[in-house]
């Protein structure tokens, strides 16, 4: 009839922002084609921000960055096929990581896909994403659309956090429905996250073992940065006088520069610990499985954390609080009584001047003068600039690039650095260092290990084009690990090795970016208070000794222990 025809009409391409924008989605991340170039048009024309990449990768890392940073769902956005696949390597990193994530893909027309007839990118790419995430859903009706981004929304931020896979094949995104229809169908997600509190019981027995402590030591994981309990941590932590150690993306939940921090005796406090305190952090290999000879085989831990399957994953949980961390780290600084425990102070005493130790070694290896630069006089330069910059956000990649800079640069505040995570992955930088900059607005570091930057390095055009404050500190050894490889065999170059005279800061000035090329210490902290100053995209080509670097960094020992003497 003539009044159907004249009826306002929305379709699925609508629908899905539409939906997104109900649930508080402000930014999708994402590289466009067939089938949704017509859904990045559409969220910038209902005033979402659409920040377009050169490889979904990371374009997908960006969306987990700004998950862990800001707490709703990260978006990224793919074509179907390649797209897609390229996208799923970071759901699952972020899946992994446990930050909250949505990729939302086209997909081409089912049926030919599942008849397996060749069509143009055909791929079942719900099967495919199913287990390497924590949920899949396919939407086959338009009308199912503001259910599917529901779904996506709650999934991805209840309980354990992680990364959802929403399918939308191009027959959805086209298909139409009645504008008053699609609006009833959109449905905004109440409390997607909600409080989790323990029982009076498993509050006790927490308070129990903690109280029988004499060396307590509380473990800080990125889950406490990423649920921003720093207050109540810190609470904990201050009201109780437990020495505490962070790990790498907890950096800042409570400063570095902390009296009770004992990151500079690590393996020390670790080693001797009889009560540990786990908060928002795994057992997993990062923490050597929570078992001995690195912990001792009798200390007994508490955990608090939101997965109830992961706790005696590793060793036995003498006290499990599962629960979310505000809430029940909020009620064990309630319950714990001031001066509850004892806490030994000769062992507090040994924890100090042990880091003290340390610090003066670390100290003495950032002043060196050395030519050419390595990892810790070149670090130490950026630890200067970054002291007159305390709201930075570091991004962080590489093995032994990683490996200095953890220990070398402190972090003053929480979910101030971003690096490789749980599965040690390279590839993530300039996708987290720019969602970084564009969900914060502030200045962003990213220091990369010249291999770990090449994973992501045309994404410098996309930091170009968006103008954002980010600068990129190459630290180029010209090569994996290093540039020295002495398993070379000519005339292949060596499998470690990358061009040695590269000029990476040359990257930033084709794409109208600022580009240094730096040798010392003094002209490397010349270039980052210029790259401040100008607060618009850099990139520092930083030499450093080919010679400088160990293989694999600090975990080396994960290689394979040849059966056979190298030939
Ligand atoms: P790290 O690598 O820093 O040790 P992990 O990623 O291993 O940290 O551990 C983070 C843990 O925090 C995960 O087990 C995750 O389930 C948990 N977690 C995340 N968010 C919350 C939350 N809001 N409340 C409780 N636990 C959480
Ligand atoms: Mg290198």
């Amino acid at each position: 009839t003539v009044s159907e025809t004249q009826a306002p009409l929305s379709d699925g391409i609508e629908l899905v922002v539409d939906a997104l924008v109900a649930n508080g989605i402000d930014t999708v991340y994402g590289v466009v084609g067939i089938p949704v170039t017509d859904v990045a048009r559409v969220a910038q024309a209902r005033g979402m921000r659409y920040i377009g990449f050169r490889h979904e990768q990371s374009a997908g890392h960006a969306a987990a960055a700004a998950g862990f940073l800001g707490g709703r769902p990260g978006v990224c956005l793919t074509v179907s096929a390649p797209g897609f696949l390229n996208g799923l390597v970071a759901t699952a990193n972020a899946t992994t990581n446990c930050f909250p994530m949505i990729q939302i893909s086209g997909s081409s027309d089912r049926a030919v896909v599942d008849l397996q007839r060749g069509g143009y990118e055909e791929l079942d790419q719900l099967a495919t994403a199913r287990p390497l995430v924590k949920a899949a859903f396919r939407v086959e009706r338009v009308e199912d659309v503001g259910l599917g981004v529901a779904r996506a929304v709650r999934t991805a931020m209840s309980g354990r956090p992680g990364g959802v896979y929403l399918d939308l094949p191009s027959t959805t995104l086209g298909a139409a429905i009645a504008a008053d229809e699609a609006a009833r169908s959109v449905i905004t997600v109440v409390d997607p996250a909600p409080r989790q509190l323990v029982s009076l019981d498993a509050l006790n027995r927490a308070v129990e073992v903690i109280e029988s402590a004499r060396r307590p030591l509380v473990v800080i994981g990125k889950g406490v940065a990423q649920a921003r309990a720093e207050h109540v941590v810190t609470e904990l932590v201050e009201r109780t006088g437990m020495p505490f150690l962070p790990m790498s993306m907890a950096k800042g939940v409570l400063p570095d520069g902390h009296p009770q921090s004992v990151a500079a005796a690590r393996s020390m406090a670790i080693a001797e610990a009889d009560v540990v305190v786990l908060l928002g952090a795994r057992l997993n290999w990062l923490l050597g499985h929570g078992r001995s000879p690195q912990w001792a085989e009798d200390a007994r831990f508490v955990q608090v954390e939101v997965e109830p399957e992961e706790l005696d994953s590793n060793r036995p949980i003498a006290a499990p609080l599962v629960g979310d961390l505000v809430s029940v780290v909020g009620q064990l600084a309630t319950a714990l009584r001031p001066g509850g425990i004892r806490i030994d102070q000769g062992w507090l005493d040994r924890l100090s001047e042990h880091a003290a130790r340390n610090a003066a070694k670390m100290a003495a290896r950032l002043a060196a003068d050395v030519s050419p630069m390595n990892f810790s006089t070149a670090l130490g330069a950026v630890r200067d600039v970054l002291a007159a910059h305390p709201g930075t956000i570091l991004v962080n990649e590489g093995a032994n690039a990683l490996d200095f800079a953890r220990d070398i640069l402190p972090m003053t505040m929480p979910r101030r650095r971003l690096d490789c995570g749980t599965w040690g992955v390279m590839g993530v930088g300039l996708g987290y260092a720019v969602a970084a900059a564009v969900e914060t607005g502030l200045p962003v570091l990213a220091i990369e290990g010249d291999s770990a930057f090449g994973f992501s390095g045309m994404e410098v055009e996309t930091i170009c084009r968006y103008g954002l404050p980010v600068t990129t500190v190459v630290l180029n050894n010209g090569g994996i690990y290093r540039g020295d490889d002495p398993s070379q065999a000519p005339p292949q170059p060596a499998p470690t090795a990358l061009s040695p005279s590269a000029r990476y800061d040359q990257l930033a000035e084709a794409f109208g970016g600022s580009g240094y090329h730096v040798e010392t210490p003094t002209e490397l902290t010349k270039a980052l208070e210029a790259a401040y100053a100008e607060g618009r995209p850099a990139v520092v080509n930083c030499v450093i000794d080919p010679t400088a670097g160990t293989e694999s960094g600090h975990i080396g020992g994960l290689n394979p222990q040849r059966a056979a003497s190298a030939a």
